[in-house]
């Protein structure tokens, strides 16, 4: 294993970084590149796009039930969509709502991290909430298999119901994906056992081939030759270092968006 891996702390993020283009890992993970300094207009735009902001900050203030802070600054957009959001799941008492809820794992010996836009416990189930702020339309099919909905799942299951010392069944965690620009429902994954311990073999596997990629030529321990992805770098922000091409920051959106 590289020794910058030694303490990471595995997320959806860096799996999905490193099954688009592994070259990609190592310049962000290992090396550490820092691209950010790359034109900043473009940049704070991209990120925005990226993170949705705003949006998640009413979100958490609406779930912490504290004041929403709108002024005259505010987009338009965002507020139609909490006025949604607060329709499609309204407040109730007897339920817990954890917004911008982060849980660590330790699986065999690698901590993997998730942060839930909205964890609501409640007596029997457990709802995870991902707001999706992106303007292209995210279906069943294409959420399902995320890593996103993989990793979350999985550590909804082992650790969420042991924090809050749940006994709950496979068939009540859902996780549900909510695209305000387009939807007016949610769109809900269920679980179950199987899935479960179909994740379960995805993540040891996606941990074991990044843990044992070799990096750079002084690695002595690892089963798999690190490669490049070229197919991925119209979408990697890497494309000037690469391959000395101009980042079009338009295209970097469709990596943000999934494809
Ligand atoms: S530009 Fe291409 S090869 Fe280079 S890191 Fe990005 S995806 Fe990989």
């Amino acid at each position: 294993m590289h020794k910058n891996l030694e303490k990471f702390k595995y997320s959806q993020n860096s799996i999905n970084t490193y099954k688009s283009c592994p070259l990609k890992f190592k310049y962000k993970y290992i090396e550490k590149i820092n691209w950010k300094h790359d034109d900043l207009e473009s940049r704070q735009y991209y990120e925005s796009l990226k993170t949705g902001t705003e949006f998640h900050l009413l979100c958490e203030r609406y779930f912490s039930n504290i004041p929403l802070g709108i002024n005259s600054n505010t987009n338009l957009n965002f507020i139609r969509w909490i006025e949604k959001v607060k329709k499609l799941v309204p407040i109730i008492h007897e339920n817990i709502y954890l917004p911008e809820y982060e849980v660590r794992y330790n699986l065999n010996g690698n901590t993997i991290i998730a942060k839930y836009d909205l964890l609501i416990i409640k007596e029997n189930s457990i709802e995870i909430w991902d707001w999706k702020t992106e303007n292209k339309k995210i279906d069943y099919k294409n959420v399902e298999s995320r890593i996103q909905t993989i990793v979350y799942m999985f550590l909804a299951k082992e650790v969420v119901t042991k924090l809050f010392n749940l006994s709950i069944e496979f068939k009540n965690i859902k996780m549900k994906y909510y695209q305000p620009e387009f939807d007016e429902e949610e769109i809900t994954i269920l679980y179950s056992e199987e899935k479960y311990n179909q994740s379960r073999n995805k993540i040891i596997s996606y941990i074991d081939t990044i843990n044992y990629t070799k990096y750079d030529e002084n690695q002595k321990k690892y089963k798999y030759e690190l490669v490049k992805n070229k197919k991925h770098c119209t979408y990697c922000e890497f494309n000037k270092l690469c391959n000395n091409q101009d980042i079009d920051y338009s295209i970097l959106e469709e990596e943000v968006y999934g494809c």
